[in-house]
């Protein structure tokens, strides 16, 4: 019985704070997340980032291969994504083929950008879904808190790292841009 209703607990919780899918945290456990890491971000604990990360032509591969191998390819593309932070940070699925990454105990935004070059690189390598061969490329918006903005909020940052993502969308795609 009390196994039971701890299994039931257990599943509820997972339905609400997490992506079915890629098993990643869920927009609103992301958003929970950022707000910690705002209000921790102190001093002495360093600055944190925000990464919005979106597939770049998805649709062309989601209409053209089948919904099947587009949901492989988050997958993988979740996969990679954790394959690239560090223990405490967050990758997220918010929805689509937009992920986020949470980075928090940053010293400066060269380590920010580094984490998206990373991620851009790590992305584009070739993978197998299903037998087939495919390559797909990333765009990255980078927000990151400056330490001399301390009353930076969600909604702020999640704004700046929307508005890079769209100039790295519009500089070709398959790179990263700094807010
Ligand atoms: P862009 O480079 O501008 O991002 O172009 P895009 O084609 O990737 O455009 P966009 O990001 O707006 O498209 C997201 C597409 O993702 C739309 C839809 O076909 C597909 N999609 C959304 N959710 C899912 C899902 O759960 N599984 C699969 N397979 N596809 C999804
Ligand atoms: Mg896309």
């Amino acid at each position: 019985d009390i196994a039971e209703r701890k299994a039931d607990a257990e599943k509820i919780e997972r339905l609400a704070f997490y992506d079915p899918l890629t098993q990643l945290p869920n927009r609103r456990l992301m958003l929970e997340r950022l707000n910690r890491a705002l209000v921790g971000s102190t001093r002495h604990k360093g600055h944190c980032a925000l990464l919005m990360i979106d597939i770049d032509n998805f649709k062309v591969l989601n209409d053209t291969l089948g919904h099947g191998v587009g949901d492989q390819l988050l997958l993988e593309v979740a996969r990679r994504l954790q394959g690239c932070i560090r223990l405490g940070d967050t990758a997220a699925r918010m929805g689509g083929d937009e992920f986020v990454v949470i980075l928090e105990g940053l010293h400066s935004s060269t380590e920010a950008a580094a984490v998206a070059r990373k991620i851009v690189d790590a992305a584009a390598q070739p993978m197998v879904v299903e037998d087939r061969p495919l390559h797909v490329t990333t765009s990255i918006g980078v927000a990151f808190q400056d330490q001399n903005r301390p009353s930076t909020t969600v909604p702020e940052l999640l704004a700046r790292a929307d508005e890079a993502l769209y100039d790295a969308k519009a500089a070709g795609r398959n790179t990263f841009h700094m807010a």
